[in-house]
């Protein structure tokens, strides 16, 4: 069985946990430490079990706390090749202990423990961003975030996937009628910025199988409400899919049964 959690999602920090019992994976850790160990914690997952942290992108709120999380738990953490190559600079901002650095290319699956974790590409303003499918004892989990359009390798990749995380970022009328400078707007919507409430929907509806579990990340909090996110994937999907709105910084936890 693998234990699940959102530790919190969106721009104040994005970073999950998957946990079979004996090893912990942890995608992004843009929390601090502290935050970090008592979210899992207060969730039942030790963070003794942690073994690795995997990075979609270098963005502070998805990698903020990998240093510190590197060298309290003395834990690799993973990036794609085009990352470590192209983000020194940021690699060593962010205080990330480059001895315990990782890295794969796009396509690669790498095993820990039981999981099986492969990364394949994303488009977002962040070199070498990359999204995930985890696999453990047969069940398979979907993540992609932080990405301005559908990587074509996304598609065959949540057909079958128990779990899906996907980016529902902005509402197209709020984003263009908000606060925002045209610039940044044409930033979020273009094809390397974020999903909006309708590619997500749109993608979910073509691929979330019957008894999926959809968690919709990353919200923004100046472009979209819950409830506009809910209503937009709700209104596509068919019956027999678990949706769960993640609203921003909150936790959420879930189970696969094997
Ligand atoms: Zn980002
Ligand atoms: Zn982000």
């Amino acid at each position: 069985m693998v234990h699940f959690l959102v530790l919190s999602s969106g721009s104040c920090g994005n970073s999950y946990a998957f946990y079979d019992g004996t090893d912990t994976i942890v995608i992004d850790q843009g929390l601090t430490f502290t935050g970090f160990t008592k979210r899992l914690l207060s969730h039942e997952i030790p963070p003794s079990s942690v073994r690795a942290i995997f990075l979609t992108h270098l963005h502070p709120d998805h990698s903020k706390g990998v240093g510190a999380t590197q060298r309290k738990l003395n834990i690799p953490a993973f990036l794609s090749d085009i990352s470590l190559k192209m983000s020194q600079d940021v690699i060593a901002k962010m205080r990330m202990s480059s001895d315990l650095l990782r890295s794969f290319h796009h396509g690669e699956t790498i095993k820990i423990g039981d999981f099986l974790i492969t990364a394949h590409r994303s488009y977002h303003d962040c070199p070498g961003s990359s999204f995930y499918i985890i696999e453990n004892a047969g069940k398979k989990i979907f993540l992609l975030t932080d990405t301005g359009q559908i990587p074509y390798e996304a598609h065959a990749a949540a057909d079958d996937a128990d779990v899906i995380f996907l980016e529902s970022n902005y509402d197209v009328d709020m984003l263009r009628n908000g606060p925002y400078p045209k610039r940044l707007q044409d930033r979020i919507s273009g094809g390397y910025g974020h999903l909006s409430n309708d590619e997500a929907s749109f993608f979910l509806k073509q691929h979330a199988k019957l008894r999926a579990q959809v968690y919709l990340i990353h919200l923004s909090e100046n472009n979209n409400t819950p409830e506009k996110a809910r209503r937009c994937s709700s209104e596509k999907l068919r019956s027999g899919i678990f949706l769960t709105v993640c609203e921003r910084g909150e936790s959420y936890e879930g189970y696969i049964d094997e």
